[in-house]
């Protein structure tokens, strides 16, 4: 069979999710020949089966449980749950029916060459798609995420179970519904379904559900599940997994759990096997691809994205992308090669669903402008918010990660109910307010805000943990009243 030719481009980016559409997008603009590979739908898992849906599911399960709350608030009022603007919303507004044209269009609109199919790599500088190869000047960009990781356990593979996808596609909702792994995920969507009458069961293999979050915030959200009508199972190492045709069953030691359907949320993984890692060197067997603080997985490969292993969030991918298309603008200005590698086009997003750029603002790892000057990313003040009502939000370190760090560590908490803002509202389960200070240095380190805006409260808080704001600092600014956000004060007065 003859080679075939190889084709001659300055970047190749394979995996168009949110980190490599950003990355692609904003390299075309810039004036560089960009290649965009993806198999599936440009955008990734958030537009169509992650971030943007589950949040519009989100905000209908939150509209019903307000609702709720009339009684006893505001009068009487009584609430018929129905799925169908639901599915609707996420099908016509959110993902087009989970068609990409609208983004193609958009990374092809930037002057990128889109192609459909599986990237792999072929050697130094060389990404394969089909029969066609391609020969990167200046680089190539891995942005192949994740997908769900399902355990081995003894029978699941063999049944119709569902993971974000099904989840996220459902016209139609079961009676009741076994929700295996109560990770941030996991949380979310239960809590949404048994708000729309599922009868929802979370298994949780460990002693809690949010098991990386504090121990005060598993909690909270495990009282708010329970109070809709949740069951929560922990401890539960499921073993075997029956489907009759109608219910499916969770064995787990002496305990068995059935339910009509089942839902598997029980971590994500990169799958680097599939990626020609070993035509330039890099071990595949790995479970993320290690990258240095400029993206570089080795000389002329970045990776970007949950692909990285640092953080599986929508923000760390385009943070992350930000970093890659400064550092590879950088490269192509050393190089003395010609496109406008001044890094300043613009960044179309903002607005969301599939027909829009996931993106925003490109935050503080803007691309610089002068050689040298390449931000390096900084994980120090990585936020991240678990959408269940209360909302479960972080920055930084918990106290146990501190701890373990060896770091001469301050806690400050306040319940939310304790604040006037908290007390007026009146939402049980409430929340708190949780500061991790390194007493050494004087400075947040982590932070943790639990309530009706717990992931807007955050905000003052990532700002205080990535700044280095001294504690005596936050201690001293005005604080509005009554907000949520002013049980932060009481949260710095009790660091002790
Ligand atoms: C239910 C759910 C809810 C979520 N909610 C949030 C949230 O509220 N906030 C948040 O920040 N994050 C959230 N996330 C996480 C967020 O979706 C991911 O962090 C984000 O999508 C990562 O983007 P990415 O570009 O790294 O990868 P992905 O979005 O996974 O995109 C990777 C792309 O690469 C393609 N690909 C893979 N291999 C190849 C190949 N060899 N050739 C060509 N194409 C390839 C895939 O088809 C895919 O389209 C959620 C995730 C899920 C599942």
């Amino acid at each position: 069979m003859a080679e075939p030719e190889l084709v001659d481009v300055d970047v190749v980016v394979v995996g168009l999710g949110v980190g490599g559409e950003e990355v692609a997008g904003r390299l075309a603009e810039a004036g560089l020949s960009v290649v965009g590979v993806e198999r599936d739908l440009v955008g990734g898992e958030c537009p169509y089966w992650g971030c943007i849906p589950s949040k519009m599911m989100i905000r209908a399960a939150n509209a019903l449980a307000e609702a709720r709350r009339v009684d006893g608030l505001a009068g009487s009022a009584q609430v018929r749950a129905d799925w169908a603007p639901v599915a609707k919303r996420i099908r016509e507004e959110a993902t087009d029916t989970w068609n990409d044209r609208a983004a193609v269009d958009r990374f092809t609109g930037k002057g990128g060459r889109f192609l459909r199919g599986s990237g792999r790599l072929d050697g130094p500088g060389r990404v394969r798609v089909g029969d066609q190869v391609f020969q990167a000047r200046h680089g190539i960009v891995l942005g192949t995420g994740t997908r769900p990781s399902i355990a081995p356990i003894d029978g699941l593979a063999d049944t119709p179970y569902w993971t974000n996808h099904q989840a996220i596609e459902v016209a139609e909702l079961p009676a009741s519904l076994l929700v295996l792994g109560g990770g941030a995920i996991g949380v979310e969507l239960a809590q949404v379904f048994a708000r729309f009458g599922v009868r929802v069961t979370v298994l949780e293999a460990s002693g809690r559900i949010l098991a990386l979050e504090e121990p005060e915030s598993s909690e909270v959200a495990a009282a708010a599940l329970r109070a809709d009508g949740v069951q929560i199972a922990t401890d539960v190492k499921a073993e075997r997994i029956d489907h009759d045709g109608d219910t499916f069953t969770v064995h787990a030691g002496d305990r068995s759990f059935a339910a009509d359907q089942l839902l598997v949320v029980t971590g994500r993984r990169a799958h680097l096997d599939e990626l020609g890692l070993d035509t330039v060197g890099i071990d595949a067997g790995q479970r993320y691809l290690p990258v240095d603080d400029r993206m570089h997985v080795t000389d002329g490969i970045w990776a970007v994205g949950d692909v990285t292993g640092e953080g599986a969030f929508t923000h760390i991918a385009m943070y992350q992308a930000s970093i890659v298309v400064a550092d590879v603008l950088d490269r192509v200005r050393r190089a003395g090669a010609g496109p406008d590698a001044s890094g300043t086009a613009s960044v179309v997003g903002g607005a969301m669903g599939a027909a829009s750029a996931v993106g925003g603002s490109m935050g503080a790892a803007g691309p610089s402008g002068a050689a040298g000057t390449v931000p390096r990313a900084d994980y120090r003040a990585l936020p991240r918010v678990t959408f269940t009502d209360p909302e479960v939000g972080a920055v930084g370190l918990t106290e146990r990660q501190a701890r373990e760090r060896g770091i001469n560590v301050q806690v400050g908490f306040t319940e939310l109910s304790s604040s006037t803002r908290g007390w007026i509202h009146k939402s049980e389960p409430g929340g708190f307010i949780k500061v991790i200070a390194d007493a050494d240095q004087g400075v947040l380190i982590g932070a943790t805000s639990v309530g009706p805006a717990g992931g807007e409260v955050l905000s003052a808080l990532v700002v205080a943990v990535h700044a280095a704001v001294p504690v005596s600092q936050l201690r001293h600014m005005i604080y509005a009243y009554p907000t949520f956000h002013r049980a932060i004060q009481s949260a710095l007065d009790d660091l002790s």
